[in-house]
């Protein structure tokens, strides 16, 4: 098993990044994380002024994974995710869909007991999701706050303990980085903030040279999902509509027709995130549906 310190963590997805460790398909990582402020916030008044805001969205990696070559598939099975006992929610007028009631900035520490998470007086389930993990994209870096076909910032729900990511590969090693854990979170992350969280991440890499992905696509006990992410919640909802097209008509061999109406009849396109630099929309299929046909989606 390998095991990589959050004292590795870097702020942007890059090919340019040095590898904090080599993992072989099927090999454990363990990767442990800071929380979306690096920790920086560890009380409710903690001074704006104290915090380095060039130090947000931190990602710990990455780590490159032993014979991966670009137009492979890396795929990440999240064998378990912990938190730690405490999060941290935010709001301000910098960001989030309600920003307009908010001048300067307000913490919120939430207590993480038995399962829940204390938010605004209520006991909110805890279900712990990783907000950050991706892949270094072709050419230029991207910063760790922002999604992309490579991942990187996607705020998805269903990425969680148990789901398995398909990655599309870059560069030479794919690179992969994970940080922002959320103990919890709802669909659209409004506020800008689920309920960031520092904790470890357990998975296990392989790799797919039979097949191919422009964007990401998560697998969970119920759904597989394409995930898209655009500047706007349309664009992104058109591409991963039309993924998930791909993957019907591509892998299982439907036509156009077939494929249209049974994503129109069974399919549910779904908001992850419209807070970030570019929103991400996702496409999810049951997998009761999509087992009935004799061929694997993935
Ligand atoms: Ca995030
Ligand atoms: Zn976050």
């Amino acid at each position: 098993m390998i095991r990589v310190t959050s004292d590795t963590t870097i702020f942007s997805l890059s090919a340019d990044a040095v590898p904090a460790a080599e993992v072989a398909p099927g090999e454990t990582v363990v990767l442990e994380t800071l929380d979306c402020f690096s920790n920086q916030v560890q009380s409710a008044d903690a001074p704006l002024e104290s915090i380095d805001w060039t130090h947000v969205n931190p990602a710990t990696g990455p780590v490159a994974v032993t014979g991966a070559e670009p137009g492979h598939v890396l795929v990440v099975h999240i064998d378990d995710i912990e938190v730690a006992p405490q999060g941290v929610m935010a709001v301000s007028d910098g960001f989030g869909v309600l920003s307009h009631h908010f001048k300067g900035m307000a913490f919120q520490m939430v207590q993480l007991e038995n399962g829940t998470a204390r938010v605004s007086g209520c006991a909110v389930p805890v279900q712990p999701m990783i907000g950050v993990i991706g892949v270094a994209p072709a050419g230029a870096g991207v910063p760790c706050g922002s999604p992309g076909s490579h991942g990187g910032n996607m705020d998805t729900r269903l990425i969680g303990a148990g789901a398995t990511l398909y990655l599309p590969v870059f560069v030479p090693g794919a690179l992969l980085a994970a940080g922002d854990l959320h103990a919890a979170m709802g669909d659209g992350e409004i506020c800008g903030t689920g309920v960031e969280v520092a904790g470890r991440i357990t998975l296990r890499v392989e790799l797919r040279k039979d097949i191919s992905l422009t964007n990401p696509v998560v697998e969970t006990a119920q759904v597989i999902a394409t995930i898209a992410s655009a500047v706007s919640l349309d664009e992104a909802g058109e591409m991963a509509v039309r993924d998930m097209a791909d993957l019907l008509m591509g892998h299982l061999g439907l036509s156009p027709a077939d494929a249209t109406m049974l994503m129109s009849a069974a399919g549910h396109l779904q908001v992850s995130q419209v807070v970030d630099p570019l929103k991400t929309a996702r496409f999810a299929m049951p997998k009761t549906i999509v087992s009935q046909y004799p061929k694997a989606l993935l």
